[in-house]
């Protein structure tokens, strides 16, 4: 089980070898910003490198959202950094679930991902595979609770779509990480990647905000028998820089009996 870390994006393979990680996760271009990702000097080296290598699409991307404003170009940015996280050999493309705005139709919110899928497929498909994770917030998320993602995977149905489970986004959206490996897979099939992360906001808070693994309102035992039962890589998306992320990274280990 490959373990690893939400990095900077200028030096990805330095941060991985700092902290010991096997995997790691950045964006590739300013993640509150619409530009495209410019093409990237090292990335031979990133292609080349052990180290697994995981792309967040920026936050500002909504695919769902009834606006068109929004909603068109997340679509041709999510399939930029499709195509820019191929160049540099990345596994997968982590984009969160999207919402609509209040009053705004949810189901229309699914079918606008749907549409996403087929926009990609009109230009050969996703070069990667795109992740969806589960979020924390907002009463009209696709992916904050398990009855949306069910509906989201309904419309989802023919194309080819992972899914990322973050760990705080779960307990902070009000999904009990008890058993919550099983009910997930019931509805998607598969967990692609764990974002293992505690919570500073409580249960179904709807906040949004990271703590470290033996930080937090989660019992970091439920984070570990998370990852165990997905049986997936993981990414830790913790505050404390290097000693911060490294100790996460240690104590995962230790837990899994996974020494590196
Ligand atoms: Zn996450």
């Amino acid at each position: 089980m490959r373990i690893g870390a939400h990095v900077d994006q200028a030096d990805p393979l330095a941060e991985a070898a700092a902290r010991a990680a096997e995997a790691v996760q950045f964006f590739l271009s300013d993640p509150q910003g619409w530009k495209a990702p410019k093409p990237r000097e090292d990335a031979d080296r990133l292609r080349a490198a052990e180290v697994d290598l995981y792309v967040h699409a920026p936050y500002v991307i909504n695919v769902a959202t009834l606006n068109n404003r929004i909603r068109i170009p997340s679509r041709k940015l999510l399939l930029g950094h499709a195509t820019a996280a191929a160049e540099i050999g990345a596994k997968g493309l982590i984009v969160h679930g999207g919402h609509v705005n209040a009053g705004d139709d949810l189901a229309r919110g699914f079918d606008n991902w749907r549409k996403t899928f087929a926009y990609a497929a009109d230009s050969g498909g996703f070069p990667v595979p795109v992740l969806i994770e589960n979020t924390a917030g907002g009463e009209n998320a696709c992916a904050r609770r398990l009855d949306a993602l069910a509906r989201l995977w309904d419309v989802l149905g023919d194309h080819e779509v992972g899914f990322c489970l973050d760990t705080c986004h779960a307990h902070a959206g009000g999904e009990e990480l008890l058993d919550l490996v099983d009910r997930v897979k019931a509805i998607t099939g598969r967990i692609d990647l764990v974002h293992a992360n505690n919570s500073k906001g409580g249960f179904d808070s709807g906040q949004d905000r990271h703590d470290n693994l033996d930080g937090g309102t989660i019992d970091p035992e439920l984070v570990v028998a998370v990852i165990r039962a997905a049986g997936a890589p993981v990414i830790v998306e913790t505050p404390g820089g290097v000693p911060g992320q490294a100790a996460d990274i240690a104590f995962l280990r230790e837990r899994l009996g996974t020494g590196a």
